[in-house]
């Protein structure tokens, strides 16, 4: 289906490029790094203020003002631009986008505000941890200080009009890791908090690099499930209905490798072999396999790197050496 295809009738005659309009308060923007439809995501909320909700990287900021434009909604009228986490692919195009938006600030968790101050170091790690693929989203550029509020757990990000987003801290993932609820579709945009949302299989794939947090990630899930959202709007990628079972199933699957790793561990079984029982045990359909295999992104390793964040995860809490 044509992303124009799901735009409201009041805007069916505008051809948008990277904007789809979900309900009366907010827009998806794909963000399409290097062309890559379906992957990355940024929400506008819109009540009397204006959200914007996720910076996607550096790469796609112009997209996103490409977008922005799309909606109708000028960019003085945008006055917080909110992240669920600093990683490069969420927040990495924070420092280009605010002087875009002159009224605009950003709000990030109090844990990541000097990365994105000062996000030398956390340039590096997203160099150690991505390579070339961060070179391609490009280098962290700086935040002004005095543009950054810092999120307080519970905190309602007042909109007007009945329109608002409450902040949920829901470690896992990362840390510092952040869900927005939005009360008036009661909808979540959880970031990395409920994985990685594959909308063209209906499926869910972990998104669990370290450093990954097993048991804070099944409690932030068991709190996203406990807020009764209807609708999910997944950073990866897009909305999805039926909110709770997909974090249940996310959930399940997490508790699935969490045992499959611990046992292999116990064991002494090495990575590759670990990496095997996962395909063994919670096979991808040939379809998935291939179509991963043929992004550009996604396949730098979507059981690898997740692998490796629940062994580092319990070789920390466990003592348990891998090989
Ligand atoms: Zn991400």
């Amino acid at each position: 289906m044509l992303i124009t295809d799901f735009c409201c009738s009041a805007y069916s005659n505008v051809k948008t490029m990277y904007t789809k309009r979900l309900n009366d308060f907010v827009w998806l923007i794909d963000l399409k790094p290097r062309g890559f439809e379906n992957l990355s995501a940024s929400y506008v909320i819109k009540g009397k203020k204006i959200a914007i909700v996720e910076t996607g990287p550096r790469l796609t900021v112009e997209n996103l003002l490409a977008g922005l434009k799309e909606t109708g909604i000028k960019r003085k009228e945008v006055d917080y631009v909110v992240v669920t986490h600093i990683h490069i692919d969420h927040a990495g195009g924070a420092g280009t986008l605010l002087p875009h938006l002159p009224n605009a600030c950003l709000l990030v968790h109090e844990r990541g505000v000097r990365h994105l101050v000062s996000p030398e170091k956390l340039w590096i790690s997203s160099l150690q941890v991505l390579g070339h693929i961060a070179e391609m989203y490009g280098e962290f550029q700086p935040v002004p200080k005095e543009r950054v509020i810092t999120t307080k757990e519970g905190m309602v990000i007042d909109l007007g009009e009945g329109v608002g987003l409450k902040v949920l801290e829901t470690p896992g993932h990362a840390s510092h890791e952040l869900s927005f609820y939005e009360k008036n579709n009661q909808g979540v945009f959880p970031g990395d908090a409920a994985g990685i949302y594959l909308n063209k299989f209906n499926v869910i794939i972990p998104t669990t690099p370290p450093p990954f947090h097993l048991e804070m990630a099944l409690s932030s899930l068991n709190r996203l499930i406990k807020m009764k959202p209807r609708w999910l709007y997944y950073s990866h990628f897009g909305p999805a209905d039926d909110a709770i079972k997909k974090l249940e199933t996310y959930a399940a699957r997490l508790t699935l490798w969490g045992e499959i790793i611990l046992e292999g561990m116990k064991d002494a079984e090495d990575f590759e072999t670990i990496c095997e029982r996962i395909s063994e045990k919670d096979p991808l359909t040939p379809e998935m396999e291939d179509y991963i295999k043929n992004h550009l992104i996604l396949s730098r390793g979507i059981v690898k790197p997740n692998v490796q964040g629940f062994m580092e995860h319990f070789q920390k809490i466990y003592g348990i050496e891998y090989f």
